[in-house]
């Protein structure tokens, strides 16, 4: 544990050590270590003067910019926790999760806000909601830089993070202190991150990556944060070029975006070393990659429950594939993480065998805010239930398969998605595919695929008959069909269940 220590602590203590050092570069400004700390003293003096005490719950709705993280450590300085909301949700999603979490009040950038979020926000009885504008920032501006020293407990609540809903209904995790420090620790030895990195984050702040993989990792070495609004395709090795980032973490769309663009001068003249990235991606295009940009990728496995990351693949080891289905391993459990795989009865798996994958470690989050009965089917025994399949073999090497929602039932056996998608992806002419299972009734489901290409002319049977020499003949998709863009989560994760009800 790291003492009675809150994450604004550890930022005074890093202050001590790197005080004149970049902290976070955004656009052009520079923020050290020093004036980070400033800022949140000024935001804690301000949220004080609004009425905020201990526990009370502040709401941020606002892009990736420097004002996140003065009120993440704001926030953390008086013992207030943050709620960072998804920047897509719609009034009805704002309300619940305003509701949900009894906020105080809410942050909020105008240009993602209409007049149904004003409504919402006006009838519910917020202490202030307020524009994130130069007004606002003058205004916090004026108050006092001096440190607070408020008791806060490195077991108090710092965050509630909502899981991303790729399957159902977001819901809260509890963050406390204590968990992102034990997270930026364990990122830190897992990416062997020295304080001459240069983290470029331009996942969104509000998802939980970007919160403990990332920044957090970059304040317990003390190294700079590279922070963009987005992820721009067309300027993204302009910025390579003018910020001279090291590290990232990317999700297997980027990835895939950045092999298909052509050829710039500056992908090959990059300081980057490593990339850790989520989300399945294909070996071809892991190698293509490493090849291309030289630039080393491996896996974190993760998620908002776990709250560290819990697999990952050795740094420098070479990793496995599946010879049956030429899947890559997402990599053993991380430092003071336990795996299980476990079959239906709650009895752990052979090697190779498909079950669920369970999960003990130090930083569990300790339920889902005011969610008793979900809480209680995610954690049993101090085991985290993932509702995620997957499998193990002798060398302790673990395979993704599936999330249990996805899996699909066809006759009695189950498929994993996955693995189809995996396939489709060696097709040249496929840019991006979703599988799923759809109601059929004589077998339960049936496979169907959902395809985005940008060739005109590939029709469903080129696909049917790239599949046949592929995959055995129950697997193969009984229906294709042709979109032109996927529904996905802020993190670029597609929603299937959104495919299922159209
Ligand atoms: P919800 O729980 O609301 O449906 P979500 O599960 O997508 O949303 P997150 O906590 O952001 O919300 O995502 C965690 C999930 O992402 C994991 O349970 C797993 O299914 C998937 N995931 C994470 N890392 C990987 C990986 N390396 N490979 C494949 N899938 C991954
Ligand atoms: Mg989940």
């Amino acid at each position: 544990t790291h003492g009675n220590l809150s994450i604004y602590d550890y930022l005074k203590k890093q202050v001590n050590r790197y005080g004149g050092k970049a902290f976070l570069y955004y656009e052009d400004q520079v923020i050290s270590y020093s004036n980070m700390l400033e800022r949140a003293n000024q935001m804690a003096a301000w949220l004080k003067q609004q009425g905020i005490n201990k526990g009370d719950v502040i709401a941020v709705m606002i892009k990736n910019q420097p004002f996140f993280y003065d009120v993440w450590f704001g926030c953390a300085a008086i013992g207030a926790i943050m709620l960072p909301i998804n920047t897509a949700s719609t009034p009805r999603e704002l309300e619940y999760f305003l509701e949900h979490s009894e906020s105080k009040g809410v942050f909020y950038d105008n240009d993602l806000i209409n007049v149904n979020h004003k409504e919402v926000m006006k009838k519910l009885n917020l202490s202030y909601y307020r524009e994130n504008n130069k007004e606002l920032c003058n205004e916090i501006s004026l108050y006092s830089k001096e440190n607070h020293n408020d008791p806060v407990d490195s077991m108090d609540v710092c965050s509630i993070c909502y899981t991303s809903g790729t399957t159902s209904k977001p819901k809260g995790v509890l963050i406390t202190h204590e968990n992102y420090l034990y997270a930026g620790h364990s990122s830190v030895l897992y990416q062997q991150l020295t304080s001459e990195d240069r983290y470029l984050i331009f996942l969104p702040l509000f998802h939980v990556n970007s919160q403990y993989y990332t920044s957090m990792a970059m304040l317990t070495v003390g190294g700079s944060i590279i922070l963009l609004e987005r992820f721009s395709a067309n300027t993204f090795w302009d910025t390579v070029s003018k910020y001279n980032p090291t590290v990232s973490s990317f999700v297997a769309t980027i990835i895939k975006i950045l092999l298909r663009l052509p050829k710039h001068p500056y992908e090959n003249q990059h300081n980057i070393r490593q990339i850790g990235y989520g989300l399945f991606v294909n070996k071809n295009d892991i190698e293509e990659f490493q090849e291309r940009f030289d630039i080393k990728l491996f896996q974190w496995y993760g998620m908002t429950e776990s709250i560290t990351t819990n697999i990952t693949t050795p740094l420098y080891e070479e990793m496995p594939v599946d010879p049956n289905t030429g899947i890559l391993s997402i990599g053993k459990p991380g430092l003071g993480q336990e795996v299980k795989i476990i079959d239906e009865n709650g009895d752990q798996c052979d090697f190779n065998q498909v079950g669920e994958i369970v999960i003990k470690s130090p930083s569990l989050m300790k339920g889902y805010y005011k969610n008793k009965l979900e809480t209680d089917k995610t954690l049993k025994n101090g085991w985290l239930y993932t509702g995620d399949y997957g499998y193990m073999n002798e060398e302790g090497f673990i395979w993704f398969v599936d999330r249990n929602k996805d899996l699909i039932k066809r006759a009695g056996e189950n498929i994993s998605s996955v693995e189809i998608e995996n396939q489709l992806y060696d097709h040249p002419d496929i840019l991006h595919c979703a599988v799923i299972g759809e109601p059929d009734e004589i077998r339960e489901e049936k496979v169907v695929a959902y395809i985005q290409t940008e060739n005109d002319h590939l029709s469903e049977n080129d696909i049917i008959e790239f599949c046949k020499e592929r995959l055995s003949e129950f697997k193969i998709p009984e229906k294709i069909h042709f979109v032109e863009d996927f529904p996905r989560t802020s993190i670029g994760k597609i929603q299937k269940h959104l495919l299922r009800t159209k």
